[in-house]
């Protein structure tokens, strides 16, 4: 039985045989933003997944999919939110992380919640305070080559122990940008995961895998073992083009773009690089085409890069996380973040 507000759907315990049979099947069937309730063994407690913030990141929704045709019921109530299906929807299916026009639904969490996008994430802000899951995980993917990890804006054994469900590293944020997690993360122990490249088969399985431990375990969090086997990072900067500059990708400089990155730059993802590597070539205007705020609000361009004969390097060791080669995604949202080797 479905229920419906005007942003968000409610439907109640699906059956295997309502799913559909594809994960595009699925999608037609939810037809909009859509939270699932599914009841557990214990229905005195809960757990809660969201997924598809962005219409071009599918693993999360196949791996839910994967779960729900299964039939099995898990040891506590689990919801699942899935919020962006129309973009995912949208020809040829699972190409836009946005629709045209409309917010980044990873970006609306916070006050004032207005448009369609803030309506919906108020409503699934209520619904996750009257349920009180004991825990939450959002589902992502990258756009680039990656491992998976996950990133929390909060320090603690549980978070660290949600992230061994899918992986052995955890990247702790102090940037705020309007994430679903920052809302609630002094309620409810929260992990965004980043479960590896969107058109990767490897990646729905390693989010199949994720959700159906996260569903199917009875007590979470006894295992605090599997907690020292993960390596944290702290204090990402977000690397941004200036607006209205263009961002090539090439393999020798690109002469109408303002920045060159390397073609194979999502290669590097989360490698620990060194000081003097070569991550592209700077246009006329240098760095000043560039930003790299860090929580602060300092803007490091000036520590983390240095041009010689015009090329581009890293002017201290770190990692690069999320470096995309789409000069779309690099402009809408940001071109990668970085991870300085020590930070201050
Ligand atoms: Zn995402």
């Amino acid at each position: 039985m479905k229920h419906q507000s005007e942003v968000l759907r409610i439907w109640e315990h699906p059956r295997p045989e309502e799913v559909g049979d594809s994960v595009e099947e699925f999608l037609r069937l939810l037809g909009g933003p859509t939270w699932i309730e599914i009841p557990g063994k214990d229905q005195s407690r809960s757990r809660a997944i969201v997924t598809l913030l962005h219409g071009n990141e599918p693993s999360g929704v196949h791996a839910i999919h994967q779960w729900l045709r299964l039939g099995n019921q898990p040891q506590v109530n689990v919801a699942c939110f899935l919020g962006a299906i129309d973009a995912a929807l949208a020809p040829p299916g699972f190409a836009l992380r946005t629709l045209p026009g409309h917010k980044d639904l990873n970006r609306c969490w916070k006050a004032p919640f207005d448009g369609t996008e803030g309506r919906m994430a108020q409503e699934v802000l209520d619904q996750l305070r009257l349920m009180k899951p004991e825990a939450l995980i959002d589902l992502h993917n990258t756009s680039g080559r990656s491992p998976s990890y996950a990133i929390t804006t909060q320090t603690g054994n549980k978070q660290k122990t949600l992230t061994s469900l899918f992986s052995d590293q955890l990247v702790i944020t102090d940037l705020r940008l309007g994430a679903l997690m920052e809302a609630i993360e002094f309620e409810i122990p929260t992990i965004a995961v980043e479960c590896g490249e969107y058109h990767d088969p490897q990646s729905h399985q390693l989010a199949f895998d994720g959700i159906n431990r996260f569903a199917q375990t009875d007590d979470l969090f006894s295992n605090e073992i599997e907690n020292s086997n993960i390596t944290v990072f702290e204090h990402p900067v977000r690397i941004e083009l200036q607006k209205g500059r263009i961002v090539a990708y090439g393999t020798s400089p690109i002469t109408t773009a303002d920045l060159t990155l390397r073609a194979d730059a999502d290669k590097l993802n989360f490698d620990m690089l060194y000081f003097g590597e070569q991550i592209g070539w700077a246009g006329p205007d240098e760095l000043n085409v560039l930003t790299a705020f860090d929580a602060k609000g300092n803007n490091r361009v000036k520590e983390i890069f240095s041009i010689n004969k015009g090329q581009l390097h890293l002017a201290q060791a770190g990692r690069i996380l999320m470096m995309t080669t789409d000069p779309i995604m690099a402009s809408t949202d940001c071109l990668f973040y970085f991870l300085p080797a020590t930070n201050r």
